[in-house]
């Protein structure tokens, strides 16, 4: 079992605004920060978050616009100078390296902890823990760019206290391996796993698109998401805007959740040109049922479907 709760810490596409700041997510899984994009500025909402600088932590760049990732040299620094030790890992296409390290090289800072910086070179599975795995897929930008899913792994089934005691097993360490689905012997007696054990549970599976248009490729990749966080730069409108700059339609974004089975659609990356985004948000509405709209600093917690 993992608390998982998502913290949007800026969900503006290419200039800031007022009230909302370049693109960065933050998804707290247990003790663990999972972080997408770092654009600009970030760090403050970080702080202000109190999300911590000292936790594991991965970050994912979806793409070298200036918008997405010029804060992580700001925000490693802060992390140094508060003390941060833990190492940190880093995902990205092949030039995230050369960006790093010529940065700082030119910088000339030395940081107080390690990045281990991985280059993706292909689809699938990118980052592995006990519980749950990370995949990513290309997205459709005008530069490289990848889409990211978190998929857990199935939980272990409830465990069923009632018919463990009926059977006379002693509590603790034998309600932990038969939970895990190990079989134990009670005195010369088998009791098997799924005896006590229910069916195992479906993990979550949590979506982030990036900078994309909507694509096939990203229907299959983001099949029956629990979340979907998906661009939404512009509304119907700007379709023809939208299909030029490789972004993508409130109305595009809310047609790919549904037809990928996804529960809930949490739209973000919004144009400057809206002062209020809820136009972006009815025209979701309109086409799936369970649609909301990202602010910078806005908390969405995600509970267990099973
Ligand atoms: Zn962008």
């Amino acid at each position: 079992m993992a608390d998982m709760k998502i913290v949007f810490l800026g969900t503006s596409a290419a200039i800031p605004t007022e009230k909302r700041g370049l693109s960065s997510i933050v998804i707290k899984r247990g003790g663990e920060l999972l972080i997408f994009d770092i654009g600009e500025g970030m760090q403050k909402n970080f702080l202000q978050a109190k999300l911590g600088i000292n936790k594991k932590m991965k970050v994912f760049i979806t793409h070298l616009h200036i918008d997405h990732c010029l804060g992580l040299l700001g925000f490693f620094q802060t992390m140094s100078l508060l003390g941060r030790t833990k190492k940190i890992d880093i995902y990205g296409e092949s030039r995230l390296r050369e960006f790093i390290h010529e940065n700082f090289r030119i910088i000339n800072i030395g940081l107080s902890f390690e990045i281990a910086i991985h280059v993706i070179d292909k689809e699938g599975v990118i980052a592995s823990e006990d519980d749950y795995q990370i995949s990513c897929c290309r997205a459709d930008h005008s530069v490289p760019a990848f889409s990211y899913c978190i998929n857990e792994l199935p939980r272990p089934g409830i465990f069923n206290i009632e018919k463990a005691s009926k059977l006379s097993i002693p509590k603790g360490k034998l309600y932990h391996r038969l939970q895990n689905g190990e079989d134990v012997v009670i005195d010369g007696k088998l009791i098997k796993s799924n005896e006590v054990v229910g069916p195992k549970r479906r993990g979550r599976k949590i979506g982030i698109s990036g900078d994309t248009r909507p694509s096939s490729k990203l229907r299959n990749f983001f099949d029956s998401c629990d979340i979907l966080i998906f661009e939404s730069t512009y509304n119907h409108d700007y379709q023809t805007k939208a299909i030029e700059t490789f972004h993508s339609t409130s109305a595009e974004a809310a047609l790919l959740a549904k037809e990928s089975n996804c529960s809930k659609l949490i739209l973000t990356h919004f144009s400057s040109r809206y002062d209020d985004p809820n136009i972006l948000l009815d025209e979701a509405r309109s086409i799936h049922n369970n649609v909301d709209l990202a602010e910078d600093m806005k908390t969405f917690y995600i509970p267990y479907t099973e």
